[in-house]
C-alpha cells in the first residue's frame, strides 16, 4: 500500500516519536523552528527514499499531539 502524511508543524512539539517509530524512515526533523520554538517533524522529501510511506498509520497513533494525518494513495 502506498500513502503519504501531512504534519501540522505548528501542533508538533518535536518529540521525535514519529521519526523513531516510522518503519519506512520517511519522517525527519525540520531544520526550521516552528512558532512555538520547536523543531517539528516533516515528511522526507519525495524521491529521497525509494520505499516511501505505506500508510501504516503508526506515526499518527504515536503522536501525542495529534499532529499527523495519514492518507492512502
Ligand atoms: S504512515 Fe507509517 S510509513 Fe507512513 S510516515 Fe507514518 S509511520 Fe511512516
Ligand atoms: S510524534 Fe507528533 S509531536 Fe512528536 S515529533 Fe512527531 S509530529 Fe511532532
Amino acid at each position: 500500500m502506498k500513502g503519504h502524511i501531512s504534519i501540522d508543524r505548528e501542533r508538533c512539539k518535536g518529540c521525535g516519536l514519529c521519526v523513531h517509530f516510522c518503519p519506512r524512515q520517511v519522517i525527519t526533523v525540520s531544520k526550521d523552528l516552528n512558532q512555538k520554538g520547536y523543531y517539528p517533524a516533516e515528511p522526507v522529501e519525495a524521491g529521497e527514499d525509494a520505499k516511501g510511506c505505506n500508510a501504516c498509520t503508526i506515526c499518527g497513533i504515536v503522536c501525542p499531539d495529534v499532529a499527523i494525518e495519514v492518507y492512502r494513495d
